[in-house]
């Protein structure tokens, strides 16, 4: 099933003299349980195009079919309501409030939506869980690996139960054993949560975990290929997560 469709996106920064030309018309389809990479040199309009397909965003000209909805027609309340029930962001500085422990941090996009806080507690509590932090959730920002860090953030934009995830750069700040256990929770999330991810990478062995790679080159999908279908390389999600939980313990018994 096709979730997004981009027909002919662009996007122009700035007025007269000073314009400047970020996307040159676009096309993208995903369909629904993709898992896309998206590569390219610094400035051809990766952000630019993850903001629009993210509603951060508006595109100046073309059209972005998301499900049945024409996006490009909604006002700014329809683009938020989108945002909040459809989409989850993970950005590559992680974003998360400072103060504020990793369990509210997770509650946060279910508190702008005006959920209880019974509903909040327990769906935090689960998506904690999802990505091996259970043990962490009274923990603060500063108190948290990078690693541990990102996970927080990926809880906080998958408990929502989102259909897109938007990720970009996610390992950007990460070392390369933290990044390939994001990686390996990003494929678990795709896999057995079916959530469709997006993703922008610079490093190659990150575009590898992921079942398509789209290249932009100068504001336009320079190449689109799919990778080969490989067979699960990451050990079972539980198992993974058990790994996960004994390593904390041990960093914890170390620190
Ligand atoms: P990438 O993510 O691929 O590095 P971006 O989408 O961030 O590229 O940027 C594409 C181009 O648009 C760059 O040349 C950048 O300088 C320019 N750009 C991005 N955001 C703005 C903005 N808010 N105002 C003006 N120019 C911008
Ligand atoms: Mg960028």
């Amino acid at each position: 099933m096709k979730l997004i469709e981009l027909r002919n996106i662009t996007k122009t920064y700035g007025q007269g003299q000073a314009q400047f030309q970020a996307l040159k018309g676009v096309n993208l389809s995903i369909d629904k349980g993709d898992f896309v990479a998206v590569m390219g040199p610094s400035g051809s309009g990766k952000s630019t195009a993850m903001n629009i397909l993210g509603c951060l965003d508006v595109p100046t000209g073309g059209e972005y079919q998301f499900r049945d909805v024409q996006v490009e027609k909604l006002d700014r309340n329809e683009r938020a309501l989108l945002r909040r029930y459809y989409f989850g962001f993970v950005f590559q500085g992680f974003n998360l409030l400072a103060r504020t422990s990793a369990q509210e941090n997770v509650e946060l996009p279910l508190l702008y939506r005006g959920e209880p806080s019974s509903v909040r507690h327990h769906l935090a509590k689960a998506a904690l869980e999802k990505v091996g932090l259970s043990r962490w959730w009274d923990h603060t920002p500063a108190e948290l690996s990078g690693g541990q860090q990102q996970r927080v953030a990926i809880a906080r934009a998958i408990v929502t139960q989102p259909e897109l995830l938007l990720a970009d750069e996610p390992t950007g700040n990460l070392d390369s054993q933290r990044s390939h256990e994001i990686m390996e929770l990003l494929v678990s999330l795709n896999r057995e949560q079916g959530i469709t991810i997006l993703m922008v990478t610079h490093e190659p062995d990150m575009a590898e975990y992921a079942k398509r790679i789209v290249t932009f080159v100068d504001g336009n999908v320079a190449s689109d290929v799919r990778n080969a279908e490989k067979p699960a390389k990451t050990p079972e999600p539980e198992q993974a997560l058990l790994a996960d939980a004994l390593r904390s313990e041990v960093i914890d018994a170390v620190e």
